[in-house]
This record gives structure tokens, sequence and C-alpha cells, in this order.
């Protein structure tokens, strides 16, 4: 069982999550079981209460966490589900710390940073020692950084405690000076001497970089920061995230890792990236475009939907197309400028979200899509509010909506879920993670999954309001998805429509490369046709 870390420097947005889901996608290809953790030091419990400009999309995982967004690229990469405990905040490491010291098992004694938190941290990144060969383990944020130090510190003696073991990688950056024409290593020198004040010396220094980095120039950093120049790699720029795993092979990587930690590479396959390759391959020859526009409130935040982008993007590749994503803000769209606006598009994505920000410009291009039969997908607020459009404009209930944007309406035909309403607390009280969901026989979502029974992750407070369901079914909008448990209406589907789909759970946060998601195929498949 071996610990890899991942810490930055220099400046944040390098990429660390991609860096490590990349290697972690090395070693997979290699055989090893291998699996990533975020470490994240605010001090949040999670990231489910943070807004989107703060954090980007909240991704959530299985078994119900509200999590960071890089817990998708990790599972997009390798293939394989993460947990809770891929997770952790400095919150979640506090309370439960604090709630030991409440119960009484500290025995009387003070409880400190060092060791009680780090002995914490240190108990809840093992926690995936027994499943893995491999725990890549990043931790959020810069090197200097007020808030990382437990972590940096735990990461030390970690290594102090089982040198043969560990490993730490340190990403960093080397601008380059325009004007002087002139590649910089100097950040990285200092960013390299603020973890060596921290006790921490990093065995792999990967630099991020947008000009090639010369093998004299690596060894004079690794001069600089004690470390071996082969061990010193560049990470150009990359035109997809996807190209970032071959990119670090070349550079040897996974060699220099395997290396370091005590195997013997004449005895080790390398990596199998074969399947990866034709994904990328596919990618590159496309040559036919598929054009989806993006509706929602956050289009102008490129982390916002990171998982919808990604699974769409799956999806044009398998497709041989190459996807052209349109952002449209929904806050801005009118019966007078929809037709403009939605031109050009072959299909429609209505985003998930919070709050009646942007709504009303949602429906507005939800009742476009159904009379010109434009395929749209709805996506749990998006879902609802298809709901709503069609309560409106084909039920003639006018003033129906979402007991979120309206409490008094006298038309909930999306209202808050029962359990909900008791709740006095916000965070982690959604109703969260996998639920099965029976699908019925001879509709187009049927014949989608090609099963009768799925599972797919959900987050939100409010459902369909099954008052409405016969309503909706004798005018032609079908309750085809349902919890089958407590019959809560999860799909629906516009009948004879060319591919209009709600759905209340989020089919993004499942799509991976080596597995796109049957919904976005089908979305884009019938965009082709
Ligand atoms: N705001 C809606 C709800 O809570 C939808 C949530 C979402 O889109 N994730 O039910």
């Amino acid at each position: 069982m071996k610990h890899i870390f991942v810490l930055g420097g220099v400046a944040s947005s390098l990429g660390k999550g991609i860096l490590a889901a990349s290697l972690g996608k090395l070693l997979q290809a290699r055989g090893f079981r291998v699996t990533n953790q975020k470490l994240d030091p605010y001090i949040n419990v999670d990231p489910g209460t943070l807004n989107p400009y703060e954090h980007g999309e909240c991704y959530v995982t299985e078994d119900g966490h509200e999590a960071d967004l890089d817990l998708g690229h990790y599972e997009r990469f390798l293939n394989v589900r993460t947990h809770r405990v891929n997770n952790l905040t400095t919150g979640r490491i506090y309370q439960s710390v604090i709630d030991k010291e409440r119960r009484g098992d500290y025995l009387g004694h003070t409880v400190q940073i060092i060791p009680h938190i780090t002995d914490e941290i240190k108990r809840q990144i093992m926690l995936l020692d027994d499943e893995y060969d491999f725990v890549i383990t990043e931790i959020g944020g810069t090197v200097g950084d007020i808030e990382s130090l437990p972590y940096v510190e735990s990461v030390r003696q970690m290594k102090w405690e089982n040198p043969a073991d560990t490993l730490i990688i340190h990403l960093t950056y080397v601008p380059y000076l325009a004007a002087a024409q002139e590649l910089k290593t100097k950040p990285t020198q200092h960013s390299v001497k603020a973890l060596q004040q921290a006790g921490v010396q990093p065995d792999v220094l990967v630099l991020r970089t947008e000009h090639p980095i010369s093998d004299g120039m690596k060894a004079k950093v690794g001069l600089f920061c004690n470390v071996r120049p082969e061990a010193v790699i560049q990470c150009l720029d990359a035109k997809s995230i996807y190209q970032v795993p071959i990119n670090i092979q070349r550079e040897g990587l996974d060699d220099i890792v395997l290396q370091s930690l005590g195997y013997d590479l004449t005895t080790l396959p390398a990596a199998d990236m074969t399947q990866w390759q034709s994904f990328l391959d596919k990618r590159e020859n496309a040559k036919e475009v598929v054009r989806v526009a993006l509706v929602g409130k956050y289009v102008q935040l490129h982390d916002a939907y990171m998982s919808i982008r990604e699974s769409l993007s799956h999806a044009a590749t398998y497709n041989n197309r190459r996807l052209v994503l349109t952002e449209i803000l929904s806050d801005d769209l009118t019966e007078g400028n929809i037709g403009e606006r939605l031109k050009d598009q072959q299909g429609i994505i209505i985003c998930p979200g919070f709050g009646s920000r942007g709504i009303e410009g949602k429906l507005v291009a939800i009742k476009y899509a159904r009379e010109h039969n434009l395929p749209c997908l709805g996506i749990c607020l998006g879902m609802q509010c298809m709901a709503i459009e069609f309560a409106r404009n084909v039920l003639g209930l006018t003033d129906a909506n979402s007991a979120e944007m309206n409490p008094d309406t006298m038309h909930d035909v999306v209202a808050m879920m029962a359990e909900q309403k008791t709740l006095l607390t916000k965070g982690g009280t959604m109703r969260l993670g996998a639920y099965p969901c029976d699908l019925r026989d001879n509709t187009k979502i049927r014949a989608i999954y090609q099963t009768t029974r799925i599972s797919e992750r959900h987050r939100h407070r409010y459902e369909f309001n099954n008052k409405y369901a016969r309503d909706f079914e004798q005018h032609g909008m079908q309750c085809v998805g349902t919890n089958p448990d407590s019959g809560l209406v999860e799909i629906i589907e516009l009948k004879n429509h060319q591919w209009f789909i709600g759905v209340q759970f989020h089919p993004e946060y499942s799509s991976t490369v080596a597995a796109p998601h049957p919904l976005f195929m089908d979305f884009v498949r019938s965009l082709c046709d």
C-alpha cells in the first residue's frame, strides 16, 4: 500500500486534480488498484453549502456526499466510484475531533493541532488503505496557505513514519516572460523552499508550463530543490484534459513514481493506454460538429456545470462529433429573442440549480423546444421547469410553479418533499446520492437504458407533485421513471416529440471516458440523425 501526495505551489488552478487523476490513470493502466482523494483546507464541512461562484460545481458521490468537483475528474478518468472518504475538509476533521473531545475520548488531555488534528487527518487518509495499492491524495490550495498547514504537517509525518511507501509530488508553475522571452524557475525554487521549511522534501517536481522546458533547466531546478534531474518533469498546456495522461506518460512520470517507491520496472508492464488513446483519436478525427446549448444561470462560470460539459463531450466523441457548446444565460431569454438565440442549436440542456433567478428564461427555452421539436434534456431543476412549463402552457394552470419559487402558488406541480419540511439545517440535508428508479415499458427512456431498473444520483429538496401526474399523462407528458419505494417521479418524457426528457437525478455525475452515460449518448445521437 503506497501513498502519493500532490501539493501545489506558486499559483492555484494549475490542474492538480487533473495531474492526480492522470497519474492515477497511468498506474491503473499498469494493473494497480488506484483511488484518488482530495483534502480541502476550508472550514466548511462539505462544499454543499457553497455557491458555485465560490467553488464551481458541487459533485455528488453515490453514497450521498456533496463533494469537490475534482472527484468528478477522478471518476471520469479512472472509471472507479468515489465515496465520502475520498473528500475531506478541515470542517469535517475538526467536527470529528470536537465530537471525540465532547465524548471524553481524549481522557483529560489538551486537544491540539499536533497530534490530534494531524492524527485525525492521517486516520482519514488511511481509511482507503485496504482496498487499493495506491491512494493518490491531492491537497487543495497552495503551499504557504495558513489553512493547509495541518495537512502539510500530516504529509511530513506520514513520510517520516513510512518513507518507503510515501511519495510527494509538487506541482508548480514556470511563467514565461514574453518581453524577455524567458521561462522563470525562481517561483518554483521559492515554493520548494516553503515546503522544505515545513519539513517536506518533494520527491518529484512537475512544472506546469506553456513552453517546453530544456533538460538543462530541469537539472538546474533539481539542483536547487534537492530533486534528481530525471524526477523534474514538465507538464505542457494540453489541448484537452484527457491528453494529460498521455503527455505525462511521455515524460515518464509513472516510471519515476514507481522507481522512487522501490518497484523494479523490468518486472512491470508499461501502462496500456490503447483504449484511452483511441478515445483521443476519435476526438481528434471528428470532422462534423454537434451544436448544443447549455441554458442556465451560471453559464459564465466555466466550472459551474463541469460534469455536464464533460458528459456531453464524451457523448460527442463516441458519436464521432466535435462538440460546439453555446452557453446561454437564462436570465436574458424572452419570447422575443428565443428564436434568434436558439436558431443554430441542434439540442438544448436545461441546467440544474436553486432559487428563482433565471427560471422564467428557462421556461421560455423549454416552450420553444417543445413547440419546435427541438431535442431537450432537463436535469433536476431543468426537469422541474419542464413540468412547470407544461402545466402552464398545455394544462392551462397559469400560475403553476415550484413551491421553491412561489410557496403560495395554487398549483405546486413541483412541491417540497415531505421529509424536507421538518428540517432545520441546510448542510447535507437534501435528498442525496444514488436511488433506484423503475422505467416504464414502451418508452424512449426504457430503450435508452435497455434495462428496467436504474440507479442514479440525486441532489434536491423538491419533487414532481404526483397529484398532477394523471393530468400530465392525459396530455402527453408521461411519468416514465419512478422510485420503487416512494413512488417519486424521477423522469418525465414527452410523447410525439423527437427527444424531450426531464430527469430529477444527475446523469452527468456518472459519465466516464470508459463508460459514457447512455442518456447523453442517446441525446447526442438523436442530434446527429
Ligand atoms: N432546486 C431544486 C430542488 O431543490 C433542484 C435542485 C437541483 O437542480 N440540483 O429540488
